[in-house]
């Protein structure tokens, strides 16, 4: 029997892996099994070439626990190790600068033991005491046993294994019993040996008899060992695709379609990545891409490897190449891995230019679903839109999908307006805007469809890119206006609007949430009487920082709605026509009175003129002063009367209550009051 210490430059590494080492301490099951896993593929590999002869064909990896032993023991027929391989591999850790990195590191379990190739180690962090029982597969070699209860002592003697192998013992200390439940330990399996390329059984495959879970003589073999994308895609046919898919996720819906990867130079990356029906929402995702590194399970996170938006993909990529135990801001900055970031990159666009060139129906059809994701890719990614712009869809009020280029021929002879401009219109609610979309295409314009999530960001992107392109919103203005083609309608003049806008003004509803600006426009004969817009400009503002949530600028102003008054309409004219029968008189009084006031108050202004202040008598003050408040107070009187007058016009009253509900937003009590005042009016 052989006793000595294991060769670290500080006397600290258990306690360090005790103590730092407090996530993640499941993975010392993986750490563990993977180096069996090594070892009886190395051993096949030497049996390959005939440097052993002992049988392989049932070589497997044994998970044991023994409840009352309280000890876990990971079982390889593999190629063993000699006392010398031993101290060599097992009794030396090189461990110099640690501490810094440990500090650093503390939270990171994967990073410490990758960094200080401390994989067998990690068994200490549930074990009070482990055991090495090995004989190397080297003729003539004799078993070793190697036994150390976490201090640095160690002891090594002749061990008692007839078989070519190694058993790792260990003794899971009182913190960490819950390991020795089954459950636990088949959950672990599952995550991170579920496609390890050596059988990993786990005790018995069982069976319910008698009500009662028993054991059958089969072994329970937790892994597939040939996962798809370890295979050739000339070997695959789509539905094994599919079944790969529900190996990986049992719950979830038939994916789209998927992209099988497969590099080996400049780097070695195999995987395959599905692209998954994608909601109007970015959801969590639940079912995340997983890394894997010669088919042990690595991580579901995989930020930081590839683009953002395409981690909304599903599916599995392996990779020997990236560094997996760094962190991930070094990560980012690693070379390979921006290797393999643009490279899944580029594939995916290209899968995707694929699928659009040679089945564009199908592309269409499953648009919808794809949307979210390239629409995504096009927002973050520079290099993927690129080639998204070529298959990027826009879809229009009858469903037809238009590329990029498409759009623009279809609709450039109608809709480019006097500066030369191309103004694509788009709705965000083909219900709630269904009276604005239906004048827009009696125009003879179209209409696009922009309902999801991104399609602010996305229409800020296309106007950033293209300086002359316009995206308007087909509620934003009344139809004449949507595209201006010239200058020539007729407008009311100041004065003109003066004396109408407190009419209407008295029947718009009053909200808290925002105000009503009365403007007139000639909007034809046949055209709507009244129409509601929202200014394109602040409502994509809003829409901008609710989306960024928070409070800021535009998110916090109150919205203005614009009520369009149609001068040429006859029910609009019947109303001017009613306020010249009841006010008439009485504002026509007002109104000389006004222009009495006023040319006194230019008189006024005229004597005042290139003075200073203090030059100017008293007198002419005050008088000013006087004129100034008897025009306001005429202003008032008139705004009254023309408040009043509206607030009795039912007319008045229906005209903006009908706008309102074009636009749905008629309901509750003022809904139930035009209904009755409907009645009324009609009998
Ligand atoms: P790493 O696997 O990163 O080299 P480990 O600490 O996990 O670091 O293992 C150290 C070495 O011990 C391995 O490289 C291997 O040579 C040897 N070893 C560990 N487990 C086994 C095993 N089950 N069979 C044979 N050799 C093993």
């Amino acid at each position: 029997m052989q006793k000595g210490k294991i060769g670290v430059s500080s006397d600290n590494l258990f306690p360090i892996i005790k103590k730092f080492l407090y996530s993640d301490h499941d993975i010392f099951l993986r750490e563990i099994i993977s180096n069996a896993v090594d070892a009886t593929q190395k051993l096949r590999t030497l049996a390959g070439r005939g440097e052993y002869s002992g049988d392989m064909s049932n070589a497997k990896v044994s998970v044991t626990i023994d409840k009352e032993a309280k000890t876990i023991t990971i079982s390889d027929n593999g190629i063993g190790m000699t006392a010398e391989e031993v101290e060599k591999y097992i009794n030396q850790i090189a461990f110099s600068g640690a501490e810094e990195f440990l500090e650093k590191y503390k939270n990171d379990a994967n990073a410490i033991i990758g960094h200080f190739g401390l994989g067998f180690y990690s068994s200490f962090m549930v074990s009070s005491q482990v055991d090495i029982i090995s004989k190397s597969y080297r003729e003539g070699a004799t078993a070793i046993r190697w036994e150390c209860d976490g201090s640095p002592e160690y002891m090594l003697e002749e061990g008692d294994r007839a078989e070519v192998g190694t058993d790792i013992v260990m003794h899971i200390n009182a913190d960490s019993e819950e390991f020795l439940e089954k459950s636990r330990i088949q959950d672990i399996l599952n995550k991170y040996c579920k496609f390890l390329p050596i059988p990993v059984v786990f005790g018995k495959k069982t069976t319910w008899k008698d009500g009662k879970e028993v054991d059958t003589d089969e072994d329970n073999q937790v892994n597939d060992v040939a996962p798809a994308w370890t295979k050739k895609p000339v070997d695959l046919k789509e539905e094994d695709y599919s079944n790969f898919y529900r190996q990986l996720y049992p719950m979830a819906e038939e994916p789209l379609f998927n992209i099988h990867l497969n590099v080996d130079y400049p780097f070695n990356l195999t995987g395959i990545l599905y692209f998954p029906k994608l909601k109007n929402t970015i959801e969590v995702q639940k079912n995340k891409i997983q890394l894997y590194s010669n088919q042990v399970f690595v991580t579901d996170s995989v930020e930081g490897i590839v683009p953002e938006f395409l981690t909304l993909l599903h599916g599995v990529i392996d990779s020997p190449d990236i560094p997996l135990n760094v962190s991930r801001s070094y990560l980012q900055s690693d070379s390979n891995v921006k290797k393999i970031s643009s490279h899944v990159t580029k594939k995916v666009a290209d899968r995707l230019s694929q699928l659009f060139a040679e089945k564009r129906e199908d592309f269409e059809a499953k648009w919808d679903d794809l949307r979210l994701f390239i629409e995504y890719g096009m927002l973050t990614e520079e290099k993927f839109y690129d080639k998204a712009e070529k298959f990027f869809l826009f879809k229009n009020t009858d469903n037809k999908y238009f590329t990029l280029e498409e759009y623009e021929t279809l609709i450039k002879p109608e809709q480019t307006d006097k500066d030369n401009n191309l103004v694509y219109l788009y709705t965000s609610n083909l219900e709630d805007q269904f009276s604005f979309v239906q004048a827009a295409k009696n125009k003879g314009y179209d209409v696009l469809v922009m309902n999801n999530v991104l399609a602010t960001p996305l229409i800020n992107k296309f106007e950033q890119k293209y300086t002359n392109k316009r995206f308007v919103r087909v509620d934003s203005d009344v139809v004449e206006h949507l595209i201006a083609k010239d200058d020539k309608t007729h407008e009311l003049s100041w004065e003109e609007k003066n004396e109408l806008s407190p009419i209407f003004k008295a029947v718009c509803p009053e909200n808290k949430d925002f105000g009503f600006i009365v403007d007139f426009k000639d909007l034809g004969e046949n055209g709507s009487p009244m129409v509601i817009t929202r200014n394109e400009f602040m409502r994509r503002m809003k829409d901008m920082s609710q989306m960024q949530g928070g409070m800021s600028f535009y998110g916090d102003l109150p919205e203005n709605m614009n009520l369009v008054v149609n001068t040429s309409h006859p029910l609009v004219k019947q109303i001017f026509g009613e306020r010249d029968a009841v006010l008439g008189s009485e504002l026509e009084k007002v109104k000389s009175e006004l222009q009495a006031k006023e040319s006194e108050k230019s008189e006024l202004e005229k004597t005042k003129n290139g003075k200073k202040d203090e030059e100017i008598p008293s007198e002419i003050k005050e008088k000013s002063e006087e004129v100034e408040k008897a025009i306001s107070a005429l202003q008032d009187e008139r705004k009254e009367k023309l408040t009043a007058f509206g607030k009795e016009n039912k007319l008045a009253k229906q005209l903006v209550d009908l706008a309102l509900l074009a636009n749905g937003m008629l309901k509750g009590e003022d809904l139930d009051k035009f209904v009755k005042r409907s009645f009324e009016m009609i009998k």
